[in-house]
């Protein structure tokens, strides 16, 4: 057993609680390897925020739970040497799907899980969350719960259809479970292709496809029912066009990738969400940037001269989105 706090990690019990103040959120990026983990750290600590390093079951498998205890240990040493005298780092468990791996994860030095119980019926949802909360909580790790469907694949979840949470539920929910946050379904979905071409609109001008909005009724009505209490949203890459572009451009194919307006997440940080989920914005960047070197230069086979290019891309799209989109720079010094 190894705690987060012997690694330098926080929970995200404070965080959260000044993200909800401020009117900002906090940034949950994804991530599975070492050029990914640099440029979140390097973005964070350059712009002094707080982040949460989200794992995915399917990326600590990948990336090995014992290694990545030691990166997490290691991008906290390695933000202190970038100047952040003070880093807010979190690892959290993104969507664990059972008792066991949460507890794993407490145990292996996270310092926040998630369980998701989202597809299971209303009461065993409610009884696998509080027996989670009741274990993370002794040695102080936060969860995060989920009540409502996103669609869209995401590793082993995939969900055809989404179900917006139900504000009738959600003080029931949180008082019961003891949940130290609420993931809720307002029309988020995970994935590069987050609607399909009928459920959008098109630009007459560019031809390119517009989402349908999330539904702020929900959101504001969940709010209502529990004041202060911090909301995440999952699904919320922006799936810029300009990456779509470029992969397309350079041998690959991605038609009608579509994502969450920027705008729409800017006014939903301001609210009490407070945890905004980042993952698919990052793949593209990295993706478009290996695949224009690949294209460009057919000879290159070094791979720290596609990798680096690919790290320095999701620097600038992580920067991108604490700075303009979350507001969450500043907010850790
Ligand atoms: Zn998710």
């Amino acid at each position: 057993m190894v705690s987060y706090k012997e690694l330098g990690l926080v929970n995200t019990r404070e965080m959260f609680a000044k993200a909800i103040d401020g009117g900002y959120a906090i940034p949950a990026f994804n991530f599975n390897n070492m050029e990914q983990l640099q440029a979140i750290i390097k973005a964070s600590a350059e712009t002094k925020s707080p982040v949460i390093l989200q794992v995915s079951k399917g990326a600590r498998n990948y990336a090995n739970q014992t290694l990545l205890r030691y990166m997490a240990q290691g991008a906290v040493e390695y933000a202190k040497e970038l100047g952040w005298e003070h880093p807010q780092i979190c690892l959290h468990l993104d969507h664990g799907d059972t008792f066991e791996v949460c507890k794993s994860c407490v145990d292996y030095g996270f310092s926040s899980v998630m369980i998701d119980g989202s597809s299971l019926p209303y009461e065993e949802n409610i009884a696998l969350t509080k027996k989670v909360v009741e274990y993370a909580h002794q040695f102080d790790v936060t969860v995060e719960a989920e009540l409502g469907v996103l669609a869209g694949v995401e590793d082993d979840v995939v969900a055809e259809e989404s179900h917006y949470t139900k504000p009738e539920e959600v003080i029931d929910f949180a008082t019961r479970t003891g949940c130290d946050s609420l993931a809720i379904s307002i029309g988020t979905s995970h994935g590069a292709y987050k609607f399909k071409p009928e459920q959008c609109t098109r630009d007459p001008q560019t031809g390119k496809l517009i989402p349908p909005p999330l539904a702020f009724d929900v959101l504001d009505a969940v709010m209502e029912k529990l004041p202060g209490f911090p909301i995440v949203l999952h699904g919320s890459s922006s799936v810029p066009q300009e990456y779509v572009d470029i992969i397309n451009e350079n041998g690959g194919k991605l038609p009608d990738a579509v994502g969450i307006p920027e705008e729409q997440l800017r006014k939903a940080a301001k609210s009490a969400v407070c945890k905004i989920n980042i993952d698919s914005d990052s793949r593209l960047a990295f993706t478009a940037a290996v695949r224009k070197v690949f294209n460009e230069k057919p000879g290159e086979f070094d791979p720290r001269k596609y990798c680096g290019p690919a790290r320095d891309e999701m620097t600038k799209l992580y920067k991108h989105k604490i700075i303009e989109v979350l507001g969450s720079d500043g907010k850790a010094e």
